[in-house]
């Protein structure tokens, strides 16, 4: 292999780069990213850029003594699989067709937006962290679609800027999606608290001038909108290419990616080709998770800060395979919340602490095993928890429920 092409100058852009040139590969390297800027940091966009107080985030890295080609400001529009063997062109804007060997996708996701003709603020980019930084002043009535991880960070901000905030949810709790209705319906005190407007069960239409047209013929008035209601993998360029697609790239647990295939739950159905010298990491793909036995599709920023090193390792034909416990954090109402672990099939959620409380933490289990945990306040019993959940060390209730003693082994 001695022509690997990084598409996308996100996280997992840049440590794919460092992965490669970390494990050896001497080859040309080139990172092709949208972007103008180099590889960037984006969970600060929602706090400490929106606040004012960092103008960028610029991911450290050693461009020179990388030896990597940066192609920045440039999309890749198509990628061409050679039929009769590995390797093929990614199709550019302006830059031509750029043959490689080695292919690491990286195009991260992009925000959903709403209907209608009305301007509305997404919050991905440092472009739309400064644009919307400079709206939020004394007095701004800002309109927040959605109030999950983003809505809540920037309802946050807002509010401490003097902004008159309201946020609109179309389910009945906060973070319904991602921690179900009973844990988000603890949160929305937390809006109040703030001096925020919550209002939940309540559907967007259309984002009109100068407001919202909710479903049921209502509007909402508003001097600026923004919508944080999820993000979609960025994958246009890659249709007609032949590679999988569910939700994102479809990889096996070593982050290969596949031709052909339906999208089911096994990485070996027969249908499918390997393609191993193209891999995917960070927000656009779809892996296959041994641990938990599905496909995952985890758009937080450690899987973009660690998965790039398998996929670099899986490009140079070594064995790895990304096992990762997915974990997040989120920064809202002056609270470090922070999830590690998979809860969706367990089988009890117990609280470790009054969640009535300022500090509290909530586990899931599973027989003697941990799944899952969530922390408010609680750093200690997240990493204490996360080692427990990645090592699948038995627990038992009372072990893991009082919150005077560690997280502990039954
Ligand atoms: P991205 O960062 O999206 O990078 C993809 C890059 O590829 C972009 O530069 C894009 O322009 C480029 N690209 C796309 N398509 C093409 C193409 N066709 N050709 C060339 N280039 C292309 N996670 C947490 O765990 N905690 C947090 O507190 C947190 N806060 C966040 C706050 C904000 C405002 C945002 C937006 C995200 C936050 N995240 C957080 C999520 C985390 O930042 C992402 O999971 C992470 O950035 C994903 O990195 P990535 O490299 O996969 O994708």
């Amino acid at each position: 292999m001695d022509r690997v092409i990084v598409v996308g100058g996100g996280l997992a852009g840049v440590r794919a780069v460092e992965a490669l040139r970390g494990k050896g590969y001497e080859g040309r390297l080139t990172l092709l990213s949208a972007e103008r800027h180099k590889p960037y940091d984006r969970p600060p966009l929602s706090k400490a850029v929106l606040a004012g107080e960092r103008d960028e985030t610029t991911v450290d890295a050693d461009w020179d003594r990388l030896d990597c080609e940066l192609l920045l400001g440039e999309r890749a529009t198509a990628l061409r699989l050679n039929a009769d063997g590995p390797g093929g062109v990614v199709v550019t804007e302006t830059a031509g067709d750029l043959p490689f060997d080695g292919l690491v996708i990286a195009t991260g996701a992009t925000p959903i937006t709403l209907p209608g003709d009305g301007s509305q603020h997404v919050l991905r980019t440092l472009e739309d962290s400064l644009r919307l930084r400079a709206r939020l002043t004394e007095g701004t009535r800002l309109v927040i679609v959605g109030a999950g991880w983003i809505g809540a960070e920037v309802a946050t901000t807002a509010v401490k800027k003097g902004c008159a905030v309201t946020v609109v949810e179309a389910a009945d709790t906060p973070l319904a999606n991602a921690l179900g209705p009973e844990l988000g319906a603890l949160t929305t005190r937390w809006y109040a608290e703030a001096g925020i407007d919550l209002r939940t069960g309540v559907k967007v239409a259309a984002v009109e001038h100068g407001g919202l047209l909710l479903t049921d013929g209502d509007r909402i008035e508003a001097d600026e909108i923004l919508v944080g209601v999820g993000v979609r993998p960025e994958l246009g360029w890659l249709e007609g290419s032949g590679l999988e697609i569910e939700g994102g790239v479809v990889t096996d647990a070593s982050l290969r990616a596949f031709t052909g295939g339906r999208g089911g739950s096994s990485p070996l159905e027969e249908e499918r080709t390997s393609r191993p010298e193209i891999v995917a990491a960070g927000d656009c793909a779809a892996w296959w998770s041994e641990r938990y036995g599905r496909r995952m599709l985890v758009e937080h920023w450690d899987t973009a800060l660690n998965a790039p090193e398998v996929a670099a390792a899986t490009l140079l034909g070594q064995e790895a395979t990304y096992d990762a416990v997915p974990y997040f954090w989120s920064e809202q109402f002056g609270k470090m919340v922070q999830y590690a672990g998979h809860h969706t099939t367990s089988e009890r959620m117990i609280y470790r602490g009054d969640p009535a409380g300022d500090k509290w933490a909530v586990l899931w289990l599973t027989g003697d095993r941990l799944d899952a945990v969530l922390t408010v306040d609680r750093p200690r019993d997240l990493v204490q928890a996360r080692r427990l959940i990645a090592a699948g060390t038995p627990v038992d209730d009372e072990a893991v429920t009082d919150p005077e003693t560690p997280v502990r082994q039954a």
